[in-house]
């Protein structure tokens, strides 16, 4: 079996990013710029936050974090994205979620400018993804991390069945669209599943490659998987680990155990989507540094 593995992946496309930054610097003495906006002080959040601007000072690419206190009104926040859309060193603009429960997430997401979407969730970007025009929207950037993943693993998928367990806004659906697309690394028939699908292992069990985005640890087991099949587990649940230093663990939707004997290539949790998702951002910043610059 393959373990496919998203650490060295996400590495490689991060030390592609850099090298291709360092040429934009010294061609045209400009970087790609990343606004990150945070609302309250989730601490969650916060280590993401920084996780994400650390990263972008290893590549070279200027990152801008706005830190809101909690009771920042919608307004307020709605006119610093505004501000952020207009600014030329920024290609990316980031609203950390959650928000605090008086914003309306949405209201948000639609305020940034669809050319800065890099998240991918503005239903501009969803929508020419449904419509296939991948070379001109942000494809957000799970979905995307995954397809990177079977891409540069060379896993066929054109033909294939590919099963997606999970309908939400920011991976189910998005997924699924991406692999029906007629584009190299997708070209699947593809089955959505949810929580009112009768006889789950049904559909399981038919595909040629299982994506699963459900949150519930362990939910995917050997019965449920096709002999051969590759099976992309996207949960990250925190558990509570006495043994981990830490006093907890991720734990990923599918019980690596008992699956790696059926399966022909898996992803681990942690280390195969997650890496992905902050590599596949600055991607997507890297994208739009590229479409401003014509590059
Ligand atoms: P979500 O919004 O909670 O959606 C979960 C989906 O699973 C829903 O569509 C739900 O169906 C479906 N579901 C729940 N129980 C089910 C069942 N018994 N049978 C079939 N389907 C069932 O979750 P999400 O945001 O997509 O995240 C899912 C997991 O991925 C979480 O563990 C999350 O932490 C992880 N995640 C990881 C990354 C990463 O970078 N690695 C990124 C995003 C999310 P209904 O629609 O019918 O309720």
């Amino acid at each position: 079996m393959i373990v496919i593995d998203g650490r060295k992946v996400a590495e490689d496309l991060k030390n592609e990013l850099k090298t291709g930054i360092e040429q934009y610097r010294r061609s045209i003495g400009k970087v790609p710029g990343l606004s990150i906006i945070i609302v309250g002080e989730d601490p969650a959040s916060q280590v993401y936050v920084r996780n994400k601007a650390k990263t972008c000072k290893e590549l070279g690419i200027f990152c801008r974090i706005i830190e809101l206190p909690p009771e920042t009104s919608q307004e307020a926040l709605l006119g610093t994205i505004a501000a952020e859309n207009l600014d030329p060193d920024i290609h990316g603009i980031l609203v950390q979620q959650p928000l605090p429960p008086h914003i309306d997430e949405f209201a948000a997401t639609i305020a940034i400018n669809p050319s800065k979407d890099v998240d991918g969730f503005h239903p501009e970007n969803l929508g020419r993804l449904v419509m296939g025009h991948l070379d001109s929207c942000f494809v957000s950037c799970t979905p995307f991390g995954i397809l990177e993943l079977l891409e540069r693993h060379r896993i066929r998928t054109s033909g294939m069945h590919c099963v997606v367990v999970g309908r939400s806004n920011i991976v189910g659906k998005p997924v699924a669209n991406l692999m029906l697309q007629k584009h190299g690394a997708a070209n699947c028939t593809v089955t959505v599943c949810h929580s009112a699908t009768e006889d789950l292992t049904f559909f399981t069990r038919h595909a040629d490659i299982l994506i699963v985005a459900v949150g519930k640890p362990g939910f995917i087991t050997a019965d449920m998987v096709k002999k051969g099949a590759v099976v992309i587990d996207v949960g990250n649940t925190r558990i509570e680990d006495p043994s981990a230093k830490s006093g907890y663990r991720f734990a990923g939707d599918v019980d690596y155990g008992s699956v790696s004997a059926v399966a022909s290539a898996l992803t681990p949790v942690p280390g195969g989507v997650g890496p992905m998702t902050i590599a596949m951002l600055l991607k997507n910043t890297v994208l739009s540094f590229k479409r401003v610059n014509r590059l």
